[in-house]
């Protein structure tokens, strides 16, 4: 039998990770730059990571939290500050050392040379996260407990010398948001630690329709210095797990080595307990591995750039005005008269002279295409294609049915690609009791996620981590208190179950 005709090449079961690339740049989304590890986000992508902004910014603020901005260079005295920190990120921090260039002239070519002069007294850390420059401000803005809680965000781009690149999903430079928050009680940061954490997980599930699993990072994998890491675990079609998002509790581990103090209620000095937690671009990454197929991209609705995207068919000169008006007359009903989770729905009528249109928006995974010709403007018919369906699929349907169920069929749109997402998942997670069955697993191609009980010290982890090229993704927090069972490695008895896998 002949393979079927597939828009990219290759597909998912030939190269999972060039697909991946293929589909990124069919879908016109994003581009590797000359600039080492960087990558430029066009239009495309760029409207995801703008729709990802804007409603998590909303439940950012309904949760208490604002922005702010903070520099994008930081003393290097302020790293040195916490020494678990400065380690965890010193093999990937970009440093600034000259402020000056100066022009010199290559006498025997005669071309102009760029010389960086003016070297710094004291360099910078181009930021890989802002703990250290918010924990300078946060010590001066927080005098009392009445300062307290101080719960800020800021929006920006982050810079981390990463050594295997991979676009959106680990990049030099990226963009992210990062919260940090000061309390008064250690209860009360890890209530936030934890409420930002199931933020995190309703959002990817009801936003990106990307399931997950919400646990804890082991004491090898927990952000450097944090005393708890809360991390959401998404799994991909080929099986790997991608960490989409994290939240720290940092306990008073900052606020020591950056005077973050306050007077308490009984007029005794005491440290803020601190907490971080961030998402990035890496979360169109995640998406794009967890809903896309061998056409190309799937959007889900929500975050889709373009929700619905009309197409007039215009066979003909003297029925061609009619068709145009039509589909932009659909397209302002569209948009005006209907809501879509509180904003409007985002239609664009493709009304360029071209050849594959449709397989244009195919591979840009539009979550509904519609095409209308001459005798659907007679008819008032649509013919409408969804993204989640096999591509040449077509349904017909009266224009004032499709205007009336449109927002619904998003919805519908959005729970099958979760509910496949999910499905997926959970067919690919094995319970594992046996140590030979665990070693044996690894060796298989594209092998899906182990959940064993575990009680092994963070040396044993270490130990099988490297031997099978694995790490626990977390410490799944439905499942801290299982029935007891031996642990796999060592046999003791333990509640805890520990989830592996590969990962991104
Ligand atoms: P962290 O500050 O290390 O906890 O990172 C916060 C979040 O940023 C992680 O959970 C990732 O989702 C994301 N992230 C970390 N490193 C990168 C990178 N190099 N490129 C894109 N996203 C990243």
């Amino acid at each position: 039998m002949s393979k079927p005709q597939t828009a990219i090449t290759p597909t998912r079961a030939e190269d999972f990770p060039e697909w991946y690339q293929q589909v990124i740049k069919a879908a016109d989304m994003a581009e590797n730059s000359e600039t080492r590890g960087c990558m430029v986000i066009k239009p495309w992508g760029y409207g995801i990571w703008e729709l990802i902004q804007q409603q998590l910014d909303r439940r950012f603020k309904e949760t208490g939290h604002q922005n702010a901005y903070f520099p994008l260079l930081i003393p290097l005295s302020y790293l040195e500050k916490e020494a678990e920190h400065a380690e965890g990120f010193a093999t990937e921090c970009a440093v600034v050392t000259h402020h000056r260039l100066e022009t010199v002239k290559d006498e025997e070519t005669g071309k102009t040379k760029m010389i960086p002069t003016g070297e710094l007294a004291e360099p910078y850390v181009i930021r890989p996260t802002s703990e250290t420059i918010i924990g300078a401000a946060f010590s001066r803005w927080i005098q009392s407990y009445r300062d307290l809680p101080l719960l800020i965000n800021q929006w920006a781009n982050v810079m981390r010398w990463e050594m295997r690149p991979r676009l959106f999903l680990r990049t030099a430079e990226f963009l992210w948001q990062e919260g940090h928050t000061a309390h008064e009680t250690a209860d009360e940061a890890i209530e936030e630690t934890r409420m930002i954490h199931r933020l995190y997980a309703d959002f990817l599930r009801d936003h990106l329709a990307i399931p997950v699993i919400p646990g804890e990072k082991t004491e090898n994998e927990r952000f450097p210095g944090a005393d708890i890491t809360l991390t959401v675990e998404a799994m991909v079609q080929d099986k790997k797990a991608i960490q989409a998002g994290t939240s720290h509790y940092l306990g008073t581990n900052f606020s020591s080595a950056q005077d973050i103090t306050f007077t308490g209620r009984e007029g005794t000095v005491e440290h803020a307990h601190t907490t971080s937690w961030g998402v990035s671009t890496r979360m169109i990454g995640t998406l794009v591995m967890a809903h896309s197929d061998d056409d190309g991209l799937v959007l889900p609705p929500r975050v889709a750039t373009q929700q619905i995207v009309i197409i007039p068919v215009t066979p003909k000169e003297d029925t061609r005005e009619a068709v145009l008006e039509s589909c932009h007359a659909l397209a302002d009903t569209l948009r005006n008269d209907l809501d879509f989770h509180g904003e409007k729905l985002r239609v664009h009528v493709d009304d360029r002279d071209v050849k594959g249109k449709k397989w244009e928006w195919v591979k840009k995974g539009a979550p509904i295409r519609i095409e209308i010709g001459p005798r659907d403007v007679e008819s008032r018919k649509v013919c409408m294609s969804r993204r989640d369906r096999p591509s040449n699929d077509k349904e017909f349907l009266d224009k004032e049915e499709f205007i009336q169920r449109a927002p619904d069929i998003l919805n519908e749109i959005h729970d099958t690609l979760l509910h496949r997402a999910t499905e997926f998942r959970d067919a690919n997670i094995a319970d594992c009791t046996d140590l030979d069955a665990f070693h044996a697993h690894w060796s298989q191609d594209n092998p899906g996620w182990l959940m064993t009980p575990w009680a092994g010290s963070p040396e044993e982890e270490d130990e099988l981590s490297k031997k099978h090229k694995i790490t626990i993704r977390c410490l799944p927090l439905d499942q801290q208190e299982g029935d007891e069972a031996a642990c796999i490695l060592t046999g003791k008895p333990t509640k805890q179950r520990a989830l592996w896998g590969r990962s991104y």
